[in-house]
């Protein structure tokens, strides 16, 4: 046994150490729908696809979780980006639901495609239904501009308090009925933090 399996057993043992394990040790992953969809643990911001997609806020001017992170990790172009799209396009702000996209300034993806996630408990009733237009709304997006692999965060699930397991539901409903209507793609993924979300997730998905 060499130094690292001797030191390091199993995932149970971190678990029980509560240690985060090295990432290399956690490629939990799983896929669905012919690989077409991919579940991971992860961070967006290092994903390398054509788009990520950020769960912003309708100012666009940045925040906390996701959006903070994205605009931490690509610098200062997708904010100025952002201000010109508040100016011409949304004076208002984005509504929920709505879509925009940037280039991506030092992440590995080739633009950020922002959306508005709903709050929870904030829209009548409508939440999910919003909530399934942020993801429509940025696959169609993406292959309206030609990008066909993108990967989403779990979009309203942080400070926007929709819990995870309704979220899986309506994310994955909505993912898959586009892509089922829409040949162009060739990779989903769906972008998790944690291995627990990524697992409530897998429960709660209907993808097949
Ligand atoms: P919202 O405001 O739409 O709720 P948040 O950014 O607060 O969005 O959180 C959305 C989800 O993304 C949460 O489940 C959170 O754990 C997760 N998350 C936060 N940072 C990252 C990151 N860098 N990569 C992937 N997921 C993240």
């Amino acid at each position: 046994m060499d130094r690292f399996s001797a030191r390091i057993k199993t995932i149970h043992e971190l678990h029980e150490l509560h240690e985060r394990p090295p990432k290399s040790f956690v490629q939990m992953s799983h896929t669905f729908l012919d690989g077409l969809i991919k579940v991971v643990v992860g961070d967006i911001t290092a994903q390398r696809v054509d788009a990520i997609v950020n769960a912003a806020n309708s100012s666009l001017m940045g925040g906390g979780g996701v959006d903070g992170a994205i605009h931490r990790a690509g610098g200062p172009v997708i904010l100025e980006e952002c201000k010109e799209i508040r100016r011409t396009r949304y004076p208002q702000g984005l509504p929920t639901g709505e879509v925009v996209i940037t280039s991506a300034g030092d992440l590995p993806s080739r633009f950020v495609i922002h959306t508005v996630g709903p709050v929870y408990g904030q829209h009548a009733g409508s939440e999910s239904d919003l909530l399934a237009a942020c993801y429509r709304n940025s696959l169609s997006l993406a292959i309206k501009d030609g990008l066909t692999t993108i990967a989403f965060p779990a979009i309203s699930t942080g400070v926007y308090g929709y819990p995870l397991h309704e979220a899986a539901a309506v994310s994955s409903e909505a993912i898959k009925r586009f892509l089922l209507n829409n040949g162009e793609v060739q990779e989903v993924r769906v972008v998790f933090f944690r291995d627990a979300d990524a697992d409530l997730f897998v429960q709660h998905q209907c993808f097949e």
